[in-house]
């Protein structure tokens, strides 16, 4: 029997409930498909600092580069919150694996499940048929850029001795923008044919090299994609007035940020978004929202989103796409079959069977067995 090495890092809030239920669906695979799954838990986040000081511990990143593929739920919380700099902080758990791992590319579905059009806060006939993707570049821009906080004596002056300023550095390298576009144009292969490059080329000069490189990866790799050029604002508007435009939206790291969140909202619940980080070397698959610590531990939490993690994981890490698609079936049935968590339950659908995490896990799980 093959067996697949997968590192599962819980992290925080209700991390550890919705991981569980994500293994609970790989066993499940595991025994219809004949492949043993070896799990290895490690610490990151809260957890983490909580334990040993350090978001990242190093035990943790050798676990990972060991593994075939590496299981993420959420870090954070308000535990640790704190705006002093010099005190470590979950995300930087999170911001350190991507980096270590070099996973410089987030891929993540935004698709409509037909059970699920009025969970939406957007018109049914406006979510209906949605299938896109967002292919968000990942170890660069502003969120690894050069940051500082300062005291400025000019400015404290002129202002009644008011006088911090911080500073965030936004860049981009001509190779990272090439990599990550090339993913874009490739997803689309698979798709539809167009990507939708995202940027805010009227203001930023980082924007500018961005479509430069964007459009010369285009037209010397990939003509037959259609290539459109949108600014950040208008997307973040056209996703809401006309989601069904877009087949693969390509963009840096803080506008996929935002733009994914968004995007995540036309499917009525982050609880629904998964994600995949890939690199040259071993994948992380992650759902998009975070610990969720306002329902942590309470067994409500959504855990689909860690489930077509799984989905992704089996997909991209160990290219088992009848497995894959095993995953995305199972959840449409339960989804079709009225099952929802709290969190996807609508008061316009009195039909809804609202169940917690662990009866939704065992239904996706019993699904996939057929
Ligand atoms: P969040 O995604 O954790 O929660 C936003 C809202 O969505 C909350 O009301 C929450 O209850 C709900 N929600 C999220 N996931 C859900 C699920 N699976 N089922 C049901 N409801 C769900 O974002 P936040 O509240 O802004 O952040 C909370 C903590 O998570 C913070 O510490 C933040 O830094 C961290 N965070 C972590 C990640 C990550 O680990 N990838 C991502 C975003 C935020």
């Amino acid at each position: 029997m093959e067996t697949k090495k997968i590192c599962l890092l819980p992290g925080d809030g209700i991390g550890p409930e919705i991981i569980a239920e994500g293994v609970k669906v790989l066993d499940a695979v595991g025994k219809k498909y004949d492949v043993a799954f070896d799990y290895e838990e490690a610490l990151i986040g809260g957890c983490a600092i909580d334990a040993v000081g350090n978001p990242l511990p190093e035990e943790t990143l050798d676990a990972a580069r060991a593994s075939d593929a590496v299981l993420l739920a959420a870090v954070g919380g308000p535990k640790w919150d704190t705006t002093d700099s010099s005190k470590p902080r979950p995300e930087q758990g999170l911001l350190g694996i991507r980096k270590q791992l070099g996973l410089y590319t987030n891929l993540r579905p935004v698709r409509i499940f037909d059970a699920l059009r009025d969970a939406s806060t957007l018109k049914p006939a406006v979510v209906e048929g949605v299938d896109l993707v967002i292919v968000r570049e990942l170890t660069g821009g502003l969120y690894f850029g050069h940051r500082e906080r300062f005291y400025d004596e000019e400015g404290a002056g002129a202002h009644g001795g008011r006088g911090q300023r911080a500073v965030d550095t936004l860049e981009y390298r001509e190779y990272e923008i090439e990599r990550i576009a090339r993913q874009a144009f490739r997803a689309a292969q698979s798709r539809h044919g167009r990507v939708h490059s995202i940027d805010k080329a009227n203001v930023l000069d980082t924007s500018r090299l961005w479509r430069e490189v964007v459009h010369r990866v285009h037209d010397e790799e990939f003509p037959e994609i259609e290539l459109v050029d949108m600014l950040v604002d208008n997307t973040a508007m056209q996703l809401v007035n006309n989601p069904r435009q877009f087949d693969v939206i390509v963009t840096e790291n803080m506008f996929g940020d935002i733009l994914s969140d968004e995007a995540a909202q036309i499917t009525g619940s982050l609880g629904m978004l998964a994600s995949a980080s890939l690199g040259d070397g071993v994948g992380l698959f992650e759902p998009s929202h975070g610990s969720a610590p306002d329902i942590a531990g309470r067994g409500i939490a959504n855990p689909l989103a860690q489930i077509l993690s799984v989905g992704m994981m089996l997909q991209y890490a160990f290219g088992m796409v009848d497995a894959a698609n095993d995953v995305t079936r199972a959840v449409s049935q339960v989804l079709d079959e009225g099952w929802r968590t709290g969190d996807l339950a609508t008061s316009a659908t009195p039909a809804d069977k609202v169940m917690g995490t662990v009866a939704m896990g065992d239904l996706v799980a019993r699904h996939i067995a057929g």
